[in-house]
């Protein structure tokens, strides 16, 4: 989508990639809530959680996690702790209409969040 912000950043055309495979790309968040606060996303523009329903799919969000994983090894987070969280929709503070999951760590988190 031409004014999706982060298609543009998966289509290079701002921002810097950490990571990047023929399915996702991989971005640290402009404003982090963690030291480590990274953006995994699909490069297909799939506005939330929700619209994800086709059998195509599930491949895709076993990889996402996967490269969750992944990055969580690289940035020194995964035998401490990390965490996954994709908010859907608007009561859960979507902001960003393309589908994104936060890798998050580096510190201590608290449950449930707020
Ligand atoms: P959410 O509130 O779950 O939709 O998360 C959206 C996230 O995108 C927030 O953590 C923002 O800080 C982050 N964000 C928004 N614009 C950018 C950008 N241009 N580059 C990196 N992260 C961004």
């Amino acid at each position: 989508m031409s004014d999706c912000i982060f298609c543009k950043i998966a289509n290079k055309e701002m921002g810097k990639l950490i990571y990047e495979d023929e399915l996702v790309a991989a971005f640290d968040d402009v404003n982090p809530q963690a030291p480590v606060h990274v953006l995994i996303i699909p490069k297909e523009h799939i506005e939330k959680l929700l619209d994800i329903q086709d059998e195509q799919h599930k491949e895709l969000l076993g990889h996402i996690l996967m490269v969750a994983n992944k990055i969580a090894c690289e940035r020194g987070i995964a035998d401490a702790g990390y965490r996954v969280v994709v908010n859907c929709n608007k009561d859960a503070g979507q902001s960003v209409w393309h589908l994104h999951f936060h890798l998050l760590g580096g510190r201590k988190m608290h449950w449930p969040p707020g």
